[in-house]
């Protein structure tokens, strides 16, 4: 099916929705597909529509790297083998070292008992894949759309659209992105702080190949991440000080392959070849709760991480489920899906997870950052035991697999 044949009309409306879904990346729309899959009724409501993904175009500079608990949520979905067959980078190992002190930590999936720790995607293909399994999962996708207003009247939450239509579901999910106009109109505030860094992207040719390795090498100024490409490329991303990430961008190609070669230490040799660049913004932002009157938040609209650890749409993706899990078992036991005491369970989980997570990816941030003599040892010392300590490396594994 192609986007000709999806009803992506603004016109059409849904009468007795159980879900409105706001937002329609990659965290909306698998919100949406597995709320449809478990029987719900649901409309999906985006901005624009998404690009459609093509094989014989350059791959989207924004990729992301899928850990196994979204592989077996899209697996679920029963998308992940369109995702699979078209392009990914699926990656067995992972090295981290320390510019400073040269202290490493491995992770090898083998050791894990695993295949693989995870698959470098394009997030492009992520989301047109979900969005071709819309239709045929009945959503009502309706694009362009945007949400004027929101209001909860009794056992139904009333959504006022831009373009002077309307709609009713028993819950609204907001599932649209860090700035997320939803959440500042349900009243909720957030927590964080700027990293006052830009991730400056890139996919580039090396002299050495990728060896299926997520390559993370710590810099004084933030991390430079090589993630192995399915076509033998690597895509980095490379975080930076914002004056110093302006400079990066700014360079001629051949100065930026150069600054790059001395960034990533050779590991992989010279870099021969980049696309074209792109610089993202880096903040740290946790909504103060992730509920509102027969509303809750998804994704990066509930919480943006400092992409260091990889794993922002893959919170995402937890979130999807727990939300799918919550909703399904309230339906079982005959309560309202929409109802406090039910989105409370999701909120409480997921808040605190997502939580817990974010902190530690900031912790890690923090303590990469330090450069002072005798605090670089002490994060040497703890990273050359922690490699060493098989046990407690395996459950750190597990956890950024989502196991
Ligand atoms: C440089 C970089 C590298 C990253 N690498 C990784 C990685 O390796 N692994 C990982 O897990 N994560 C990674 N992330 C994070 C990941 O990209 C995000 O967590 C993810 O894209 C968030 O998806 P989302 O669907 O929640 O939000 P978005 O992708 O922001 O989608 C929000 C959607 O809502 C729509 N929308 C907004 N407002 C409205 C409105 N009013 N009405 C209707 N629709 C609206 C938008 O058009 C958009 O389609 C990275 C991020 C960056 C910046």
């Amino acid at each position: 099916m192609n986007a000709s044949t999806q009803d992506f009309s603004s016109r059409r409306r849904a009468a007795a929705l159980d879900v409105a879904v706001v937002g329609g990346g990659m965290v909306g729309a698998a919100a949406a597909l597995a709320l449809a899959r478990a029987g719900f009724s649901v409309a999906l409501l985006e901005a624009r529509a998404p690009a459609a993904w093509d094989a014989s175009a350059e791959v989207d500079l924004r990729v992301v790297g899928l850990a196994p608990s979204s592989i077996t949520l899209l697996n679920e979905l029963d998308v992940w083998t369109s995702i699979r067959a078209a392009r990914v980078g699926p990656y067995a190992h992972m090295h981290v070292w320390d510019a400073e002190s040269g202290a490493a930590i491995d992770f090898d999936a083998a050791s894990e008992g695993r295949e693989q720790l995870g698959c470098i995607v394009e997030n492009n293909l992520v989301q047109w894949t979900l969005w071709q399994a819309l239709s045929e999962a009945s959503v009502r996708c309706l694009c362009p759309a945007e949400v004027r207003g929101f209001e909860a009247r009794g056992e139904r939450i009333q959504l006022e659209l831009a373009d002077g239509g309307n709609l009713s579901a028993a819950l609204l999910v907001a599932a649209d992105g860090a700035a997320s106009p939803l959440r500042q109109q349900a009243g909720i505030g957030t927590r964080g702080r700027d990293y006052a860094q830009r991730a400056v992207v890139a996919h580039v040719a090396t002299e050495r190949p990728h060896q299926n390795t997520a390559w993370q090498r710590f810099l004084p100024g933030g991390p430079l991440a090589l993630l192995p490409l399915a076509d033998g490329r690597s895509s980095i991303v490379w975080s930076l000080p914002e004056a110093e990430a302006r400079r990066v961008l700014a360079l001629d190609d051949r100065g930026f392959l150069d600054a790059l070669g001395v960034a990533s230490d050779f590991r992989l040799g010279r870099m021969l070849a980049s696309t074209p660049r792109a610089g993202f913004p880096l903040k740290l932002q946790l909504a103060e709760r992730y509920q509102a009157e027969r509303f809750v938040l998804l994704g990066d609209a509930a919480h943006a991480v400092h992409p260091l650890a990889g794993q922002g749409v893959n919170l995402g993706l937890r979130d999807v489920a727990e939300l799918r899990d919550t909703l399904v078992d309230a339906r079982a036991a005959g309560r309202d899906i929409g109802a406090a005491h039910v989105l409370r369970r999701y909120a409480r989980r997921r808040r605190s997870a997502d939580t817990l997570d974010a902190l530690g990816f900031d912790a890690l941030a923090r303590i990469y950052a330090w450069q002072s003599p005798p605090l670089v040892a002490a994060r040497s010392v703890g990273v050359r035991l922690l490699d060493r300590l098989a046990p407690l490396k395996r459950r750190l594994a597990d956890h950024a697999a989502g196991l």
